[in-house]
């Protein structure tokens, strides 16, 4: 991609409007644009970075054996009176009405849609289990929507829902979860602790949250530092051993972590006092059990080996892509500008022309960049008409994990610069030696 016909509207300014560094960074870095309040239009650069999340979201789901569809964002209010949630949710529900006068609203999560998609086809329970998510727009009317993306009204979500025989299985299916969203977080670079949560209004009683340690933090949270070198379970683990998935959710949650909403001063103090720890964290994700909460006034049931209806034990796990981007972006940066982990990078490389105009330089970056996206890299050139500094400084901002600095003195040489953006290390190589450098 040529810099010139890109779409890139970095600011010069520092918006006052943003208070914590991610929001101003993704403003300044040209990735979203304000619309109204919490409401964001995704500009080139920031929607590639919210694709490469969601990419790994997806490999994760894949993994631990949910399958993807889609459900409508506008759902009728109907659905959620069979729940009871309808008047129940308040004010944070986007309630809207149609050309014939009928109660919608815009989806600020989906329970009971995919209750009533499952319920239309399951009959046994060999039809069971079943995990079924979607990556798809919500909107929550949020008090406070602030800093940016990471609190925004309408927000991108990948919500998943499990649906199994009994008690059992659905604690097998929390389980597997659980594993693929501590796979998912560290894919992303980021390193997520899983926190003994309340339910809230979903109700329920099996409960995590995933939150990553983060100065701007909106939750207080109070954890044994033994989690931070806890190892992540490997791209091998099997999915279908019960007893397997156990143990390691067990480890996981063998030492205390827990957010202000259920902080147990207690038994915190019964932590070694070097390995107590309280931080600000942001919660990314969220998993509940919650049983028959929807299946049964939903009529959600299956019919068991002894040929009796049961309602079908559910559970629910989100993800907040959006809110991610923003989180990534303050565990990642410095002065200057982003510091993409190389998973979600919106592009691999900067290619900066240093001197745009002169032929031979502008030949070996042509040649340079193609080489580079032929060995599968993604490049964005700067061939625009400004000075080096100027380059410089907007690569440094939009945070590529490699730059690839071409210029005539050095091309007199048959060398280019290679800058790795996280280090500021520099070497200088052939152009054909960069692609065995950089994969
Ligand atoms: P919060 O406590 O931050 O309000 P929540 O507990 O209301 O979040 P959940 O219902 O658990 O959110 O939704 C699942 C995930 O969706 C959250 O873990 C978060 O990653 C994301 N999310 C929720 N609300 C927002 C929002 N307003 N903007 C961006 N992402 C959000
Ligand atoms: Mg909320
Ligand atoms: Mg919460
Ligand atoms: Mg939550």
């Amino acid at each position: 991609m040529r810099l010139s016909r890109y779409f890139l509207p970095i600011l010069r300014e520092t918006p006052k409007e943003a208070e914590i560094v991610s929001h101003r960074l993704m403003l300044r870095a040209g990735m979203v644009r304000q619309e109204s309040a919490g409401i964001y239009a995704w500009l080139p650069l920031g929607l590639r970075v919210l694709e490469r999340v969601c990419r790994v979201i997806r490999e994760e789901q894949e993994r631990s054996g949910a399958v993807e569809l889609l459900m409508p964002t506008v759902q009728s209010a109907e659905l959620w009176r069979e729940s009871g949630r309808y008047d129940a949710y308040g004010k944070e529900m986007l309630r809207l009405k149609d050309r014939h006068e009928r109660e919608m609203l815009y989806g600020p999560t989906a329970e009971e849609m995919i209750t009533e998609i499952f319920r239309a086809s399951a009959r046994s329970y060999k039809d069971l289990p079943k995990n079924l998510y979607q990556i798809s727009w919500k909107f929550r009317d949020e008090v406070r929507p602030r800093f940016g993306t990471m609190r925004s009204r309408e927000f991108l979500m990948k919500d998943g829902y499990s649906f199994d025989f009994d008690q059992a299985g659905a604690r097998h299916a929390y389980n597997r979860v659980f594993v693929s969203y501590l796979r998912t977080f560290a894919g992303l670079g980021l390193k997520a602790i899983p926190m003994r949560a309340d339910t809230g209004p979903i109700g329920g009683d099996l409960s995590h949250e995933f939150i990553i340690l983060a100065q701007t933090g909106e939750s207080e949270v109070f954890l044994d530092r033994a989690y931070l070198d806890f190892e992540i379970p490997a791209a091998t683990v099997d999915f279908e051993d019960v007893a397997g998935l156990q143990g390691i959710v067990d480890s996981w949650t063998s030492h205390y972590a827990a957010t202000d909403e259920i902080h147990d001063a207690a038994a915190f103090a019964e932590v070694p006092e070097a390995s107590r720890m309280s931080a600000r964290g942001i919660e990314v994700g969220h998993i509940f059990y919650f049983g028959t909460k929807y299946s049964e006034p939903m009529g959600a049931v299956v019919t068991g080996p002894d040929g009796i209806e049961r309602p079908v034990h559910m559970g629910s796990y989100g993800i907040g892509p959006s809110r991610l981007v923003a989180a990534i972006i303050e565990a990642s940066h410095d002065e200057a500008g982003i510091i993409w982990p190389d998973a979600v990078a919106p592009f691999d490389v900067a290619l900066i022309n240093l001197k745009t105009g002169d032929a031979g330089t502008d030949g070996a970056c042509a040649e340079i960049q193609a080489q580079l996206e032929s060995g599968g890299l993604s490049v964005l050139y700067d061939d625009r008409d400004e000075r080096p500094g100027g380059k410089f400084a907007t690569a440094d901002l939009i945070g590529l994990p490699w730059q690839v600095i071409v210029g005539p003195k050095g091309l007199a040489e048959g060398k280019v610069e290679l800058k790795r953006r996280a280090t500021g290390e520099r070497e200088t190589l052939a152009p054909l030696d960069l692609l065995a450098r950089i994969k």
